[in-house]
């Protein structure tokens, strides 16, 4: 696979999504076959990068390909693929209303049945850090734990992980989804039914070993 070019293509499909504008969020994957890191550069338009903007390091940090600075949430994107080996790819989004919730620092559950089958467990807000900091990377960690495959970052956007980036697209269009069905819900004096954890657990199973045309 062409990992430069799926972070191109990427970024073109975050921004199409309407989940951030101008040049903010920031994408990565991981290459798991050489263990290295691909990620988009910092502050470029989206629609302006080409393959060779892309940077490419190892774990450490170290730069192995690339003549960009990369994205300021680097370490963000790398405390996740060192702390978590089921985690391939990294979608940084701003999306309006999930981050109704994330400046409010609330958290937000798995309402529907989607969020309850890609969510991983309760989207957790980490605490306020600055962008760019190794605080919000850190931050952003215990938020996400070994589970969940989304946090918010307060007053700032949302981090989403998957296997794959095509996961990691599904989960952040989910939490998205959610966010907003949540606002509306509560937008219209209502209360959510959560769905129950034994159901929660037999979706995820479904969904992780029956679901699909070759299971
Ligand atoms: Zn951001």
């Amino acid at each position: 696979m062409d990992y430069k070019e799926l972070i191109v293509e990427s970024g073109l499909k975050m921004l199409g999504s309407g989940m951030t504008i101008e040049t903010w969020g920031n994408i990565s994957c991981r290459d798991p076959e050489e263990g290295l890191v691909y990620m988009s550069p910092s502050a470029m338009s989206y629609d302006a990068i080409a393959p060779d903007d892309v940077v490419v390091c190892k774990l450490d940090g170290s730069v192995v390909k690339g003549h960009r600075k990369p994205t300021i949430e680097k370490e963000l994107h790398l405390s996740i693929f060192r702390e978590r080996p089921d985690v391939n790819a990294v979608v940084h989004t701003h999306p309006l209303y999930s981050m109704v919730y994330s400046c409010q620092g609330k958290d937000i559950p798995m309402l529907i049945d989607e969020a309850a089958q890609v969510l991983g467990c309760v989207c957790q807000t980490a605490g306020y850090a600055l962008p760019g900091s190794p605080e919000l990377a850190k931050n952003c960690m215990k938020a996400l734990g070994q589970k969940a495959n989304a946090c918010l970052l307060q007053s700032h956007g949302a981090v989403c992980v998957g296997q794959s980036m095509e996961a990691a697209f599904k989960v952040a269009k989910v939490l998205e989804v959610t966010a907003q069905i949540y606002y509306m819900i509560e937008a219209t004096g209502g209360k959510p039914i959560n769905i129950c954890g034994e159901h929660i657990v037999m979706m995820q199973d479904f969904v992780k070993n029956h679901y699909g045309q070759d299971k």
